[in-house]
């Protein structure tokens, strides 16, 4: 028999290209042909990609697909509006091309899978007749609390969102945690200036519950991480297939396989990555602070200050991103300044520590050096950290983060979260009690718990392993349907 076919597209951000090209790799690696469809703008600036990959007989082809006016990317200042209607046409038209031409040759797609953000490339898919799933890149905590929100909870987690002064909690089916205000999707509070993401995440669960023939959304988790939360929205089938991260520091069949790939800021990083690593190799192990908000949030200079006082105070060695400005593609900004330099300190910072515009954060994570993260608590940050068993200071600004601080702190049980001041900035004086808590003599239980987590997340993807048996199911199911 044919091997299974299937269509992998991405939203081009960096924190979506990872997870999707580690799944088509995966998929790749479970015997199905995968065509990754993404922005030739995000494509042409990947690192390791511009040629198909076979694993087991199998191959991953890249489509990149031209949207008109935006080949170099979405610029700062542009209309995102516009860049996201051309995204649209231009992505949908890629999809019905491919699906013709693979029907045409005898070789037809039997499954479509998307990530946030391309409701209308799911929706395309179905239209063709290919069964298009969702695969989440967030926790399925979030997912759920999403799901919930959307289905009969809205007006309980708004009122808890409302309570600044006197906090109530949130309690919903199927989850043992209770939700306070800054531990739910930050969205999902109608004073938050991004809520406008709102309505597309209520577009994206209506179709999921509308389209999808088996109700299935593939999520980036493992069984054993979160059982509940895959199981708390019982007429939806969530399964888990991650953590999706480089083989190298997951199933470990392809050793040579330790960067994503799919770096679109990695031109930046180039010159300085080999010294990264010679400068890491020669600290002591557990010694260094990994600082990093991911690809997209900016803050505010106030805020970098008081990372670097509290790094500078804290006094051990640090290895610091920061990234250039040029590169952002879209960000979220804490505040509105926008000044050359964001650290003045960088003379001092730099006899303690190494700041770089980017790096590749998997190798650094799994580095015996890196004793924390300091982290904004990003999914796939915080998934690298848990599978490289690094204790994290939690660093939540928006979006999942808050959930997934949660997580990190009274779930997982490795890393502590930060308090900000009234003012909502997370002063030096916090980040050193937090280093010091979690880097200090008393992390017993955040070590211990790291290692049971990186156990577990290889586990999870290994031959046999829960993600990887999940996987297997999924295709073959999606092949029969064919
Ligand atoms: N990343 C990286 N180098 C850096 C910073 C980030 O390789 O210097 C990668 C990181 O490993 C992760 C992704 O970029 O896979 C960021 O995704 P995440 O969900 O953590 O945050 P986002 O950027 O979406 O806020």
């Amino acid at each position: 028999m044919d091997r299974p076919r299937f269509m992998v597209m991405t939203y081009p951000a960096q924190g979506q290209i990872n997870p999707s090209l580690q799944f088509a790799k995966r998929l790749a690696t479970v015997g199905a042909d995968v065509t990754f469809v993404l922005p030739l703008s995000a494509y042409s600036r990947m690192s390791k990609c511009s040629e198909p990959v076979t694993q087991n007989g199998s191959a991953m082809s890249f489509a990149p697909f031209s949207i008109d006016g935006y080949d170099d990317g979405f610029k700062r200042g542009g209309d995102m509006n516009h860049y996201r209607s051309e995204m649209r046409r231009c992505g949908s038209q890629t999809i019905t091309d491919l699906v013709v031409s693979g029907q045409n040759d005898g070789r037809p797609y039997c499954c479509f899978v998307y990530t946030l953000l391309l409701t209308w490339a799911g929706s395309a898919a179905a239209e063709l007749g290919i069964p298009s799933v969702l695969l989440w890149i967030q926790p399925a905590t979030v997912f759920d609390v999403y799901y919930f929100f959307f289905n009969g909870y809205a007006d309980i987690i708004k009122e808890t969102m409302s309570k600044r002064q006197s906090p109530t909690k949130t309690t919903l089916p199927g989850l043992s945690l209770e939700f306070g205000r800054r531990e739910l999707p930050s969205f999902m509070d109608v004073e938050d200036a991004y809520s406008f993401f709102l309505p597309q995440f209520e577009e994206q669960f209506e179709m999921v519950s509308k389209q999808n023939h088996q109700r299935s959304v593939l999520v980036n988790t493992f069984d054993e991480l979160e059982a509940e939360a895959l199981r708390a929205v019982s007429d939806l089938n969530l399964i888990g297939i991650g953590p999706l991260i480089p083989s190298a520091f997951s199933d470990e069949n392809d050793p040579s396989d330790k960067s994503f790939g799919g770096d679109i800021f990695r031109g930046s990083e180039d010159n300085k990555g080999t010294s990264i690593f010679q400068w890491l190799n020669s600290k002591p192990k557990t010694t260094v602070v990994y600082v990093s908000f991911g690809s997209i949030l900016d803050l505010s200079k106030q805020q970098m200050e008081e990372i670097a006082k509290g790094l500078l105070s804290f006094g051990r060695t640090f290895l610091w991103v920061i990234r250039e400005k040029s590169e952002k593609v879209e960000n979220h900004k804490d505040c509105d300044d926008d000044n050359d330099e964001l650290v003045s300190c960088r003379e001092e910072l730099e006899k303690l520590g190494m700041i770089v515009p980017w790096c590749s954060q998997m190798e650094v994570l799994s580095n015996e050096s890196i004793g924390c993260f300091v982290t904004h608590c990003g999914w796939n940050s915080t998934l690298e950290s848990l599978a490289s068993g690094v204790p994290m200071v939690a660093f939540p600004r928006w979006s999942d983060q808050g959930t997934n601080a949660k997580l990190i702190e009274e779930e997982w049980k490795i890393g502590v979260r930060v308090k900000p001041n009234e003012d909502e900035i997370v002063d030096s004086e916090e980040i050193r009690r937090c280093l010091e808590l979690v880097m200090g003599k008393e992390n017993e239980e955040m070590r211990r718990n790291g290692k049971k987590w990186k156990e577990l997340a290889k586990g999870a993807v290994k031959e046999g392993g829960s993600s990887d048996k999940n996987l297997k199911s999924f295709v073959a199911e999606m092949n029969n349907y064919i």
